[in-house]
């Protein structure tokens, strides 16, 4: 039985992490309802206490394949020369404008553990990612050419079967990120953004009220 050279494959993983922009131009009553491509409360109620994080992580690939010139009576072998897996996100955080300089604070910190959240996963998912990419590798590479097929067809099978890891792997990474969004969006969470900022009362106008919040941008 014909062997290809041993062949080795780069598995490479880069991650690109934006910093997130911060909006304070919508109200909170349009951030409740408002029509977004990937927003990240499952419950938008938190909108009014807090903010709203549009965000996703994109996972990328790209894949090099190389491939022995076919001789007569033998296969063609083909293998992966490097694969690279890009984890990227580019969040917008939305804080109500309609929100005073406390709430503000409170909701952009709130909002701030999204972020973070986020940017935990894609941290978490890199080494998730090169092992189970760099296990289906080792495993094509370990095996003989398939018989029969052409170099195109070759081609086309290990980009199938790469993608396949990918695409598994990233319904993990979706799944588990929802879950870690939806643990931080608790009704005990709701409850202390709701009393995080003295409620201002139209009675008192007669008395100065001073609010203070630190807002940090970048920061969680
Ligand atoms: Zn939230």
């Amino acid at each position: 039985m014909m062997t290809c050279p041993s062949n080795h494959t780069d598995v490479r993983i880069s991650r690109k992490i934006e910093e997130p922009q911060i909006d304070f131009s919508k109200d909170a009553d349009l951030l409740e309802t408002m029509k977004f491509r990937d927003p990240l409360a499952s419950d938008r109620t938190f909108a009014r206490v807090a903010g709203l994080t549009v965000a996703a992580i994109a996972v990328d690939s790209e894949i090099r394949i190389a491939s022995t010139s076919p001789v007569a009576g033998e296969g063609t072998c083909a293998w992966p020369t490097v694969v690279t897996v890009t984890l990227s996100t580019a969040p917008t955080v939305y804080v109500g404008a309609d929100h005073g300089a406390c709430m503000r604070g409170v909701g952009l910190g709130h909002e701030m553990q999204h972020v973070a959240i986020d940017r935990k996963v894609i941290d978490t998912y890199g080494p998730i990612f090169r092992k189970q990419v760099g296990a289906m590798i080792d495993a094509m590479n370990s095996q003989a050419p398939p018989a029969g097929l052409d170099l195109q067809s070759i081609r086309d099978r290990i980009e199938e079967k790469i993608n396949a890891v990918i695409a598994v792997t990233s319904d993990s990474l979706n799944t588990d990120r929802a879950a870690q969004h939806r643990t931080l969006d608790s009704p005990q969470e709701y409850r202390r953004l709701s009393a995080a900022c003295p409620q201002v009362s139209i009675e008192h106008t007669d008395v100065p009220a001073t609010v203070h919040a630190r807002i940090s941008p970048g920061g969680s």
